[in-house]
């Protein structure tokens, strides 16, 4: 996470996402660092994207969310429907990974921290509901309510690996080669202030 100074976000009460960028964004150098496609954000690995957050366009005010994005093709997920271990196998083979630097603001950081600690918070309490299903399990005048109990712990943890995986990351990667990632989720104010593919090579 960033150590920049979070005292001063009370300032975009005021702003106007809707306004035009004062500064030419996505203009780094000349280069074609990122630019939208359709509903998602090209980046080259590396490249520094705008001061604004990328789930509402507010400022970020130097805030920025440092993640180590992974992503595999999702077709491999189909293997788990064959064997779990070959799914992990072949996953760990294809998984490709890629360090990003993205701004945020204030408010869906703090929802992240939120959503993150929720995750856990469920994980802890299905593992603990878990164990006392099984300790219910094993008398017979209990056996049914143990079940019951374990497959509400079982429900528990699904919902916060959805929340933890699903909710929780401000963007999701649908696609990382060796040189760019692409981004969904990303908010539409801020990539209509980055250029297209095509102006972003008529400029570099
Ligand atoms: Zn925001």
């Amino acid at each position: 996470m960033s150590n920049a100074p979070l005292n001063d976000f009370d300032e975009f009460d005021d702003f106007n996402v809707y306004a035009p960028p004062k500064t030419a964004i996505g203009q780094t150098g000349g280069t074609a660092d990122f630019w939208r496609e359709g509903e998602l954000l090209v980046m080259s690995i590396g490249a520094v994207l705008p001061d604004r957050c990328i789930k509402c366009n507010a400022p970020a005010h130097g805030v920025r969310w440092d993640k180590r994005l992974s992503w595999h093709p999702p077709l491999i997920a189909l293997l788990v429907l064959i064997n779990l271990l070959l799914y992990l196998i072949v996953a760990v083979i294809f998984t490709k990974r890629a360090q990003v630097s993205i701004g945020v603001c204030r408010k869906h950081l703090t929802r992240r921290r939120r959503l993150l600690a929720t995750t856990w918070l469920l994980l802890l309490v299905s593992i603990a509901v878990f164990i006392g299903g099984v300790g219910l399990s094993f008398d017979r005048n209990t056996e049914t309510a143990g079940i019951a109990v374990m497959i509400l712990a079982g429900a528990a943890l699904v919902t916060g690996l959805v929340i933890g995986l699903g909710f929780a990351p401000l963007v999701t990667p649908t696609e990382i080669t060796k040189t760019h990632v692409r981004l969904k989720r990303v908010h539409p104010n801020y990539l209509a202030m980055l250029d297209t593919v095509e102006a972003a090579r008529a400029r570099s």
